[in-house]
């Protein structure tokens, strides 16, 4: 089985054909899905397929690049959110993204965001899903001195392996996804196969980056199975032994279990 620990079912692409997604993904052994707020109204609507839907957790917040979005009264609204749902299992995404705006300004407001949304996560204990572009130092040091309780996932992660290395010290997983398949991800390649599979997660970040050989096309939640096959390669491993080392992962980093006894 697997676990897409970042898809945002909530996007209106993959939105207004969910059922038809659900059941192809459902056919290829992908039973969990953590779909991904990056403003409020994102949010909500992950909020509401979590409720409508067995195999889908919610994961709120307003991501850096929203940041003209983020205010009190929205932020707020968020935490309404939380307190009247018990499969949000997540923080994010948030974190920093220095790739569009490097103005001092609007980096010092994404700072505050994030250190904003890691105490909402360690109030209600949540992990959270980082998502860091073009920022790697400043996301490393805010998790350093702003230490989230119950950790999370780097979404997405693009930097060095010495850097990956620091954030699995600070008890993170590594999220892989379609980025894995391209063929000028060497970095990438190279941290999966040097870290240890206790520390990897997979994810599509559906729709965007679909893996080889759909890139550049909607990413489609069913493809995860084509990143679970590219990476089970890469790492001489048998699918089906890596598929379930990761989903266990998965369940851990995220609570899943701890949350379903709870109902
Ligand atoms: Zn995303």
């Amino acid at each position: 089985m697997i676990f897409d620990t970042h898809i945002h079912l909530n996007e209106p692409r993959l939105l207004e054909k969910i059922d038809f997604y659900l059941k192809e993904a459902k056919e290829n052994g992908i039973d969990k899905f953590l779909c991904v707020g990056w403003d409020y109204e994102s949010s909500k609507k992950a909020f509401e397929l979590a409720d409508k839907y067995d195999e889908i957790y919610a994961a709120i917040a307003i991501m850096p690049t929203e940041h003209k979005s983020f205010n009190d009264k929205n932020f707020n609204k968020l935490e309404d959110l939380l307190k009247i749902s018990n499969k949000i299992i997540a923080i994010g995404e948030t974190g920093l993204d220095y790739y569009r705006e490097k103005e001092t300004e609007i980096k010092e407001k994404q700072k505050d965001m994030f250190i904003r949304h890691i105490e909402l996560a360690n109030k209600y204990d949540l992990p959270v899903s980082i998502h860091c572009r073009d920022s790697i130092q400043d996301t490393f040091n805010i998790l350093k001195t702003h230490p989230v309780k119950e950790k999370g996932v780097m979404h997405c992660y693009s930097g060095s392996l010495e850097m990956a290395k620091e954030f699995i010290k600070l008890g993170y997983k590594i999220a892989f996804g379609g980025v894995l398949t391209f063929k000028n991800s060497i970095t990438t390649k190279q941290v999966l196969t040097s870290i240890s599979i206790d520390d990897v997660v997979l994810e599509t970040d559906a729709p965007y980056l679909a893996p080889m050989p759909y890139r550049g096309k909607l990413n489609e939640p069913k493809y995860i199975k084509n990143i679970a096959i590219f990476a089970s390669h890469l790492l001489n491993m048998d699918l089906n032994v890596f598929e379930n080392k990761i989903y266990k992962n998965s369940l851990r980093i995220f609570h899943v279990e701890r949350n379903e006894d709870k109902n």
